[in-house]
């Protein structure tokens, strides 16, 4: 989940961000340079799958003020059981359409990119589609990434949490949780799938002492009821490791992917909200005590 920014639609071989970030933040779109494809025959490569050597990405990029704390080297793993109405990136819902990357390459673009991310105080962040649909593949990059001394986050939906393992957690600095709707028939409506594993999740995460910042996206006449976020900010200060909520404003940036893809999109005729209303929920999470961005 992720979380939020559109990807060029022409780059249709790339993964999908779950997120509604400012476009100016990216610092730049780098697809899946450097990552290479593996060339191992196809019933080596399930095997490989299945143990973790091998993952299934969309791209990479690196971003800086979003995604977690300083510059970020963000990955984009392929495959997402969400289908949120609002998907900005909707080329990269399924798995089969990333590319398959060794963990050992995935780790060396880490490597190579440690000096810049250690000196602006940020990390590697695992994003998709949805990180925890590959849980032994994205282990291990956390792990060998915490093991270089790289700081680490997931942004995920928490949909799959009962995949992410405690060592998994433990190899894990921040967990950027996406909520997307504080009513059950609202999230349904939003994402297809329900609420109850998102929030499961999020108690792990603090039961495990991990860091967590919570995201919800702001839709006009969709996810904007007071009532569908209050549950949210409720939920969000029963969180002792919550350091931060960000309300991410929809935008239009990701409507001719749809259209690209042939897919039918339901919010054509959205509009990103009013100043005043994204305002109006900020301030919802800050009457519960939480920093809100
Ligand atoms: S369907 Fe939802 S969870 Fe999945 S990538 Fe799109 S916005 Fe993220």
């Amino acid at each position: 989940m992720s979380t939020l920014s559109a990807l060029p639609v022409t780059d249709q071989s790339a993964l999908a961000i779950e997120g509604f970030d400012a476009p100016e933040h990216r610092l730049a779109g780098t697809g899946l340079a450097g990552l290479a494809e593996t060339t191992l025959p196809r019933e080596k490569r399930l095997e490989a799958m299945r143990v973790g050597e091998l993952g299934s990405i969309h791209s990479w990029e690196l971003s800086t003020a979003v995604d977690g704390p300083g510059t970020r080297l963000v990955v984009f793993l392929a495959g997402c059981p969400l289908r949120c109405l609002y998907c900005q990136n909707p080329d990269t819902l399924r798995m089969r359409d990333g590319q398959a990357v060794s963990a050992e390459d995935l780790l060396a673009l880490v490597r190579r990119y440690r000096p810049v991310l250690a000196a602006t105080g940020g990390g590697l962040t695992l994003s998709g589609g949805e990180v925890l649909m590959q849980p032994v593949f994205a282990a291990r990059i956390l792990a060998g990434a915490q093991a270089m001394g790289v700081h680490t986050a997931i942004d995920t939906s928490g949909f799959l949490g009962t995949a992410c393992t405690e060592e998994m957690l433990a190899n894990t600095d921040l967990v950027l949780l996406d909520v997307k709707s504080g009513i059950e028939s609202t999230y349904t409506r939003v994402t297809g799938r329900a609420l109850g594993p998102t929030l499961d999740f999020g108690r792990r995460v603090v039961a495990a002492g991990v860091e967590l910042w919570i995201r919800f996206v702001l839709v006009p006449e969709l996810t904007d009821a007071a009532e569908n976020v209050e549950p949210v900010a409720a939920y969000a200060a029963t969180l002792s490791t919550v350091t931060r909520v960000e309300v991410l404003p929809f935008h239009q940036m990701g409507r001719d992917k749809w259209a690209t893809l042939g897919r039918p999109y339901a919010l054509g005729d959205t509009s990103p909200p009013a100043p005043e209303l994204t305002e109006r929920v900020r301030e919802q999470f800050r009457a519960h005590g939480l920093v809100t961005h």
